[in-house]
Parts: structure tokens; sequence; C-alpha cells
């Protein structure tokens, strides 16, 4: 039995975590999990996983559900996260928070030499120095949750890394793929937030439609994979069939196919090394789809995958900054305060204005992050006048 404390549980990668836990009883059991300010999610949860400690962000969202619930402890805020990662009692931490937030309690658990199943990008995008140093430092192990580095782990399995020529991510292209640059300046979030493949997060989905998700997929591929830029590939792949591929020395291309349901990725971040059945939707009927479709990640359409090339590469304080400025930029977009293309101009701009610095802590990366973010919020306040 694999006991798990999941964080971000009332998203959308949470709420399927909590799916396959109830999918395989005598496999998986929740020991906590914590939700943002959706308590109404942490009440469902509670009625089929009687926990003892929850953690909530807010106080007063603590406060009410402690009086419904006298028998579970609720704790709350970044305390409350490293409280539940910091618990001696469970097996693996699933990491299913959205942002920078979700760094410190992926460092925290792995110091309590805590296996992690990761959903957030930027612990590895912003983070990824520190999380590798600290998983040697404690011999403990990160698991993909992300779908298309779900893909690669699996492709690699029973071949030797030495052997790997090159990574191919894949990437459906987003929900404006069929527009063309300058189509793409009043597109609105709705239109954004109408994904055709997957379903996901509203940030995650903008990320798609701009390609910066992408352009933290290559980033965390390099620091799972252990492999350089210049073996990461990109190719746009319409029908979201194809998860990633791992091309090899010998010329073979491994490529791991399936429904997008992202399921089967958590649960395989939890079974590894063995395959267990799963109730997704539907099954993958390749003679009913028949027909595949490849295309060249057009940089000059998607400028982010070259800026994310050109950060990732120095590295450093880079990758924060990239970061902090398409939180604030994604989240203006969402609140209809700036364009879609203006998420471009602010991720440029950031980059281009910020000073290299190394980083060895993280106290460092959120002296960064709350920098980049408010000067962000400078330029987003001008774009809007
Ligand atoms: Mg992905």
């Amino acid at each position: 039995m694999k006991r798990l404390v999941l964080l971000g549980a009332s998203g959308s990668i949470g709420l399927q975590t909590a799916d396959v836990v109830r999918q395989h009883p005598s496999l998986f059991s929740l020991r906590a999990f914590g939700v943002g300010r959706n308590i109404q999610a942490a009440r469902e949860l509670l009625d089929q996983f009687p926990v003892d400690i929850v953690s909530v962000q807010e106080q007063e969202d603590a406060d009410i559900l402690q009086k419904e619930y006298p028998h579970t402890r609720f704790v709350h805020g970044r305390e409350g996260m490293n409280t539940l990662v910091s618990l001696p009692d469970y097996d693996v931490f699933v990491n299913a928070l959205v942002g920078f937030a979700g760094l410190e309690p992926t460092l925290t658990a792995i110091r309590h030499g805590h296996d992690v199943a990761l959903a957030n990008k930027e612990s590895l995008v912003v983070g990824g120095e520190l999380v590798y140093r600290e998983l040697n430092n404690y011999g403990v192990s990160l698991y993909p949750i992300d779908s298309e580095h779900s893909a690669i782990f699996q492709c690699l399995q029973g071949n030797r890394h030495q052997d790997v020529r090159r990574l191919i991510i894949t990437a459906s292209g987003g929900s404006f793929r069929r527009l063309s640059r300058s189509e793409l300046k009043n597109v609105t979030v709705r239109d954004a937030l109408a994904h055709p493949n997957w379903s996901m997060g509203a940030k995650i989905t903008i990320d798609s439609a701009t390609m910066m998700n992408k352009g933290f997929e290559i980033m965390e591929a390099h620091w799972l994979f252990d492999m350089p830029y210049n073996k990461i590939d990109t190719v746009i792949h319409e029908e979201s069939i194809v998860h990633s591929m791992v091309e090899y020395i010998d010329g073979a291309v491994i490529a791991q196919m399936g429904v997008a349901d992202m399921r089967l990725p958590i649960q395989y971040a939890l079974s590894w090394p063995v395959r267990l059945p799963i109730d997704l939707q539907g099954k993958l009927d390749l003679t009913e789809i028949g027909t595949l479709h490849f295309r060249r990640m057009d940089e000059e359409r998607y400028p982010l995958i070259p800026l994310t090339y050109r950060v990732a590469e120095k590295g450093g304080s880079l990758p924060a900054v990239l970061n902090a400025a398409n939180e604030a930029a994604n989240l203006a977009f969402r609140k209809e305060r700036i364009g879609f293309t203006d998420i471009e101009d602010l991720l440029k701009e950031a980059i281009d204005q910020a000073e290299y610095k190394e980083i060895s802590t993280l106290e460092e990366l959120i002296e960064t992050d709350i920098r980049t973010r408010e000067e962000t919020e400078i330029k987003i306040r001008r774009m809007e006048k």
C-alpha cells in the first residue's frame, strides 16, 4: 500500500489523482491532502477520504472547515503545505500545485526523504538545479506526471542513457494553432480556454496556446532525463495521440501512444515499474483515427520556443524570471487586462532586461520571483492605459 500526500487536490490533476486512488483502494491511499480556496472540494474529498490533516490556503477557510470536521486538523498557507509534506508516515508526495508555489513543498518533501510524483513543472523549470542536488543528497526519486515526460519515461524503459540520440516532445499547438500571427492580435480568453484535446486548468491552457507550456516542458525534460538542450526537440502533433518519443543512436524511434487522459501518466508515476488496469475515457483505436499528423515547430509563429532555449542554456536566475513574468502575464490575460500577444512581449522584455545571477538557495529564487512579478505588473499597468 502506497500512502500519498496530495497537494493541489482540487485542481484538474489533483481530482484525477484522487480518481486513480479510488480505482485502486488496495494499492493506494491518501494520507493527507491540500486544496487552495476551493473548500467545497475539500468537503467532497473528506467525505470520501477521511484523512486526519488537510491544508488550505487561508486561515478563515481552515476555521470554517474545523467547525464542520472536528476530527480533522486544518492547517493553512505555506506553513500548512510544509506541515503536510513533512509528515513521516507516507510514501509519495504528489505535487499537483500550479506555479512557483509548488517548488518549496517539493524541496521539503525531498528533505524528509519522500519520493515525489511531479505534475508541478515549475519545481524543475525554476528550481531544477536545487531539486536535483537535494534528490542526490537524500537518495529519493522523482517520477514525472506530465504526459510528455511520462511518455519519454516509458520510452526509456530498458534502454541505456548513452544510447539516446534525442528526445522528441510533441505539442498539440494549443487552441490557436490554426491562426496566423496577425490573427492572434484580437483573440479572447474564452477562445484560448477551449483547448482542442486536453481538459486542463485555465493557467496551463493559456500556456499551451502561447507555447510557453512546451518551453517549460523542454526544461523539465532536461532535468528529468539528464539531457543537454541540443538533444531535446519539439514537433507539432495535432491529434495528441503520440505523447512524445525517444530516438536512439541506431535510428529506432520509440513513441508512447494513448488517449489524452492524464490518469494514465498519474497512475504510472505511482505504480512504476508495474502497470495496472485503469478506466480511461475510451480506448485508443488507431483504425478509427486513421491518420496522424506531424509538422515542424515554427519558431517564428511560436517565439517563446527560441526564447526558452536561450533562457534554459544560460540557467541561473533566468528561468525564474521567465516563469514569474509568465505567471503575471498569463493571469493578466485571463483577467482581460492585456491582449494575447502582450504575453510574449512581456516575457521577451523581462528576459532582455534581466540580470543573470547564480542561484544556490530557494530564498534567492523567491527574491527573483517577487521582483520579476512586481516589474511585470508595472509593465502590465502601462499596457492597460
Ligand atoms: Mg504536458
